[in-house]
């Protein structure tokens, strides 16, 4: 069974069952990903485990300009055009999705919410004055 990728992005929606085929990019595994979500209008709040570095997201490529934040883009169009195999597109060092559709009001209110954080019961670390 195919397994549907789905864009991490707030009002996005897209997934890889679209037509037509969208570029699924995988959101970064490292704490790059705070910039991600950042970037994307998400607070860790809203996502609680899924910020979890364990956990696999996706982001699609309306949110980047992939003439600018893909390395081989030519490359991969000429392989679509041929219908020959395309390479794996990989996003430059650093980039992060910066295009977003416009958010409509009441999707807005939906992210101001006032979330908490869930806290774990970890021990308070006690600083040392120097
Ligand atoms: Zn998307």
């Amino acid at each position: 069974m195919p397994v549907i990728q789905k864009c991490f992005v707030p009002n996005c929606g897209f997934t890889s069952a679209d037509m037509p085929p969208r570029i699924f990019f995988n959101v970064p595994r490292s704490e790059f990903r705070h910039q991600w979500f950042a970037a994307a209008g998400k607070k860790p709040a809203d996502e609680g485990k899924r910020l979890s570095l364990k956990t696999i997201l996706y982001c699609c490529d309306a949110h980047f300009d992939l003439h600018y934040d893909v390395d081989d883009y030519e490359v991969f169009k000429i392989c679509k055009a041929q219908g020959s195999e395309a390479p794996q597109l990989r996003l430059k060092k650093g980039v992060i999705p910066h295009i977003f559709p416009t958010v409509t009001p009441s999707d807005e209110n939906l992210f101001e919410e006032n979330i908490e954080p869930e806290r774990e019961n970890t021990p308070v670390a006690v600083k040392v004055p120097l």
